[in-house]
């Protein structure tokens, strides 16, 4: 039995000694099949499930006919980072944004950061009851401006995002998505009027590689992409460039044509330096005149604001005016050292430049 046909099974009566009962709450985006069978909607998979049986991302089971998340308010890791972290650069900077995740992944990438997280059931996990009132009372406290839902993938725990965002705002804290996009349309159209912002991390511009490496596909993230544009939601993109997979010239172009034809100048785009991690521990980190290469493309397509991230001190970590070219936010890793932002605006020549900016 491989790892995925494992998550798919409903746990064992002798597995798990916690309770799930506070975790179960009705799924949304479902349909149902004759025989007690349902097909969830919520992402581009589609599983059809049987009674007593999970979706591929393992925290959604089908009880009865009737399906429900197992992880509302189950959440397995949270901490206070920098939203630069990760990473925002354009969405409220130099503020804490309450990160937290649950168990479970929609996709699984061989790349994965946080596979001990995302490759397994809530059962296997040690997870906390934190729901949504409590979760924003908590951002409160530790004074951050937002909460993140990010680690694992925040698809998959939906329902409690919605609340979660909710309680957020009801509380004076935004809300930040950090997601792989590969969710349908229209439960994107749901989330997007709740949250302030989405980080996409696009995989790579390749079906290759999203067949070979994330067992996905391309083509939702780039629609999931699309709509967020026409919805206006502040959307940031993260491509993490793994060495042989998805680092030639022709993909980084490719790619920046089609954000420049379809999203616009102003969608941060941030090349990332891949570690070795998970199954791919036999590449090398990625070299950084790879990373300049992908840069160096973006910018000359017209792209505004393209970055390198994971190299600390790296001049491509700060934003620069478009128009006077002066650094308008400076980063050295994920502390922001100076913020010339007056209102959304260059503080020496007026430009507007894209973003959230709460300042
Ligand atoms: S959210 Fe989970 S259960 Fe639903 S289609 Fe995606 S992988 Fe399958």
């Amino acid at each position: 039995m491989n790892r995925r046909s494992f998550l798919k099974l409903a746990p064992l009566p002798c597995l798990g000694a916690e309770s799930d009962a506070p975790f179960i709450v009705e799924a949304q985006f479902y349909e149902k099949l004759p025989y007690k069978k349902i097909k969830c909607k919520l992402c581009p998979r589609e599983c059809v499930i049987d009674d007593r049986e999970r979706g591929y991302c393992g925290v959604r089971e089908n009880r009865g006919g009737v399906y429900y998340t197992l992880v509302h308010s189950r959440v397995c890791t949270f901490h206070v980072d920098p939203i630069e972290k990760k990473p925002f650069f354009h969405f409220l900077p130099g503020t804490l944004a309450y990160s937290l995740a649950t168990a479970g992944c929609n996709v699984n990438c061989k790349m994965c950061q946080n596979w001990e997280i995302s490759q397994v059931r809530p059962e296997q996990v040690r997870n906390i009851y934190l729901p949504p009132r409590k979760l924003a009372a908590l951002a409160k406290q530790e004074d951050c401006a937002s909460i993140a839902y990010t680690y694992s993938e925040p698809v998959i725990f939906f329902e409690y995002m919605l609340d979660a965002a909710d309680a957020g705002h009801a509380a004076g804290v935004k809300s930040a998505v950090v997601t792989g996009g590969y969710i349908q349309e229209e439960p994107l159209k749901k989330l997007c009027p709740r949250v302030d912002a989405i980080k996409v991390d696009l995989k790579a511009f390749s079906q290759k590689f999203y067949t070979e490496v994330v067992n996905g596909e391309l083509k939702p993230v780039l629609n999931a992409l699309v709509t967020l544009r026409k919805l206006g939601m502040w959307t940031e993109i993260v491509y993490l460039v793994v060495p042989t997979l998805n680092d030639s010239d022709q993909e980084f172009k490719g790619l920046a044509r089609w954000v420049k034809s379809e999203l616009g100048l102003d969608v941060p785009l941030h090349f990332s330096r891949f570690h070795p991690m998970y199954l791919l521990k036999n590449l090398p980190p990625t070299p950084l005149e790879t990373l300049e290469r992908a840069k160096a493309a973006a910018d000359a397509e017209g792209l505004r604001y393209v970055y390198i991230g994971n190299v600390p001190g790296h001049p491509a970590e700060k934003t620069y005016c478009p128009k006077c070219r002066r650094v308008v936010v400076d980063r050295v890793g994920f502390s922001v050292e100076s913020n010339h932002l007056r209102k959304g605006k260059c503080r020496f020549c007026q430009q507007a430049i894209a973003g959230v900016w709460g300042t």
